[in-house]
């Protein structure tokens, strides 16, 4: 409906501040006024705006119907495109009784995890790889692309050298891996078959998610996800943990404290002695530190045969 004003109305409008508005954008092609108006929710920005009350006809005073309101976001700018992983996603609770459960009940209790945001992201849930029953178990921070797709942790060129460092002291992912797979028995096999302990090794996060971009883990995010890792230490009962990154060790030890000043020490975790050493990505970057990383593992054999 088209607003006419007289001279006289429009002076006094004037006069009380109150501006005309006419519309001088155009009009998306396209996208009925309804439309627009419910896009624009789709930001905070639009929410905020579309949450404040706008008067109806019968609360109008006179000087309020002749304002013409302009559309909401009636500009003809790109509508921005939400990517899958900001797409909302239900959280829930960590299940109770992690503390108690077994293998195959912790597994599938961590791939329906949605206890932390980073569930929204994931290709899938990175658990742990290895031995069971094995003597060594080495930490990491979180999964990273690689890891995230192929559903292993270490798989890219950072797991390369970790298996390389590893194999130098005898030990291998893939020994234990079938052995002790739920399918071949699990806990069985530390019952009936004997343990090689020095060939078996569990590898495992800190995150069983991957943080987007590889960014740096989050408090919440460590917290939620820390109950699954204790459940694991308990239940592998490793002699050695090699906690791998900064990420790792400080939150295993519970510090602030950089790595060059943990290194060289035993620290304990639930009871059992933890090694601290550097990340093998970082490592990769800083090869003189590999000499460093060669004097922890020994730390870590030392501290094996001393029991
Ligand atoms: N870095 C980690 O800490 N863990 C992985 O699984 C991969 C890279």
């Amino acid at each position: 409906m088209s607003l006419v004003l007289d001279e006289r109305q429009r002076a006094m409008l004037a006069e009380m501040g109150i501006k005309l508005w006419a519309p001088s954008a155009p009009r998306v092609a396209g996208i009925a006024p309804e439309k627009e108006a419910a896009r624009a929710g789709e930001t905070s920005a639009g929410a905020e705006f579309d949450s404040k009350p706008t008067p109806t006809a019968s609360l109008q005073t006179p000087a309020e119907a002749a304002i013409v309101r302009p559309p909401v976001r009636a500009i003809a700018a790109p509508l921005p495109t939400a990517p899958a992983a900001s797409v909302p996603t239900a959280l829930g609770p960590r299940p109770e009784g992690v503390a108690d459960m077994d293998w195959p009940q912790l597994e599938a209790t961590v791939a329906a995890c949605r206890a932390c945001g980073l569930c929204a992201g994931r290709t899938q849930t990175v658990f742990g790889v290895g031995s069971r029953t094995a003597d060594w178990m080495v930490i990491g921070e979180a999964p990273g692309e690689n890891e995230d797709r192929q559903g292993q942790p270490f798989v890219g060129q950072a797991g390369k050298l970790l298996d390389n460092m590893l194999a130098a002291i005898g030990l291998s992912r893939q020994v234990g891996d079938t052995m002790n797979s739920v399918a071949a028995g699990g806990d069985s096999v530390r019952a009936d078959g004997p343990k090689d302990p020095k060939q078996g090794v569990y590898i495992a996060n800190v995150l069983k998610c991957r943080p987007p971009g590889n960014r740096n883990p989050q408090p919440d995010e460590i917290t939620q996800c820390e109950p699954y890792l204790r459940r694991q230490v308990a239940l592998v009962q490793p002699k050695i943990i090699l906690a791998m990154g900064r990420f790792a060790v400080q939150s295993l030890l519970q510090t602030t404290e950089p790595i060059g000043k943990l290194r060289g020490r035993v620290h304990r975790y639930q009871g059992v002695p933890v090694i601290v050493t550097y990340h093998p990505a970082y490592l990769l970057r800083a090869l003189p530190e590999k000499a460093k990383a060669w004097q922890d593992l020994c730390l870590a054999m030392a501290t094996v045969r001393r029991g």
